[in-house]
């Protein structure tokens, strides 16, 4: 792993080790092997050498239309509501990208949380396109506010919109990982 002191490491590390997992299961491994450390690798030297950008989240975007409509957290098809994935309250976009497809039960249990902490207690976990889309909209926020470039240190203490430390690295437990959430009936 390599040495981790910049917001723009941090993201970039947790965005590589993103598309490390979904290459493996984009090619139906539930196993990394050499070349998903490869595309890891070249992306997180990308990115920290801006040679590379995470993209916009045109993407992301079709994803709404691929998959059937249904929870992005849960995959209950009840009573659908566009969810901020970051909330509003704490100043998340009120625009495409940052809106989901949420259940009533999962948009109003997550209400103003931090949506990867939500999970956690949930003891359930983001799916790996969900995760993408939400890097995404934290990079672009670090990249408004100037932050990228900050110690990760000085960051972890300010008031963001987002819980930073809460993005994971390695995503470990691949037999369970999930690219997306489907309906569950
Ligand atoms: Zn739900």
């Amino acid at each position: 792993m390599p040495e981790i002191t910049t917001v723009r490491e941090h993201l970039g590390w947790s965005y590589a080790n993103l598309a490390c997992a979904h290459s493996a299961l984009g090619a139906g491994s539930k196993k990394y092997g050499r070349i998903n450390y490869i595309i890891r690798s070249r992306l997180y030297k990308g990115l920290i050498s801006k040679t590379m950008s995470m993209g916009s989240t045109f993407d992301d975007e079709k994803i709404k239309y691929q998959y059937p409509k249904s929870c992005c957290y849960c995959g209950s098809r009840d009573k659908l509501h566009m969810d901020h994935l970051i909330p509003r309250i704490k100043g998340g976009e009120d625009n495409a990208d940052n809106l989901v497809w949420a259940c009533r039960s999962c948009n109003s249990s997550k209400g103003g949380r931090d949506v990867l902490r939500w999970l956690e207690a949930k003891e359930r976990r983001p799916s790996i396109l969900l995760l993408r889309r939400y890097i995404k909209l934290v990079f672009r926020y670090c990249e408004e506010n100037g932050l990228l470039n900050m110690l990760l240190k000085e960051v972890v203490n300010q008031d963001l919109p987002f819980d930073i430390m809460a993005l994971p690295y390695k995503i470990d437990d691949l037999e369970n990982a999930q690219l997306w959430v489907l309906p569950n009936d």
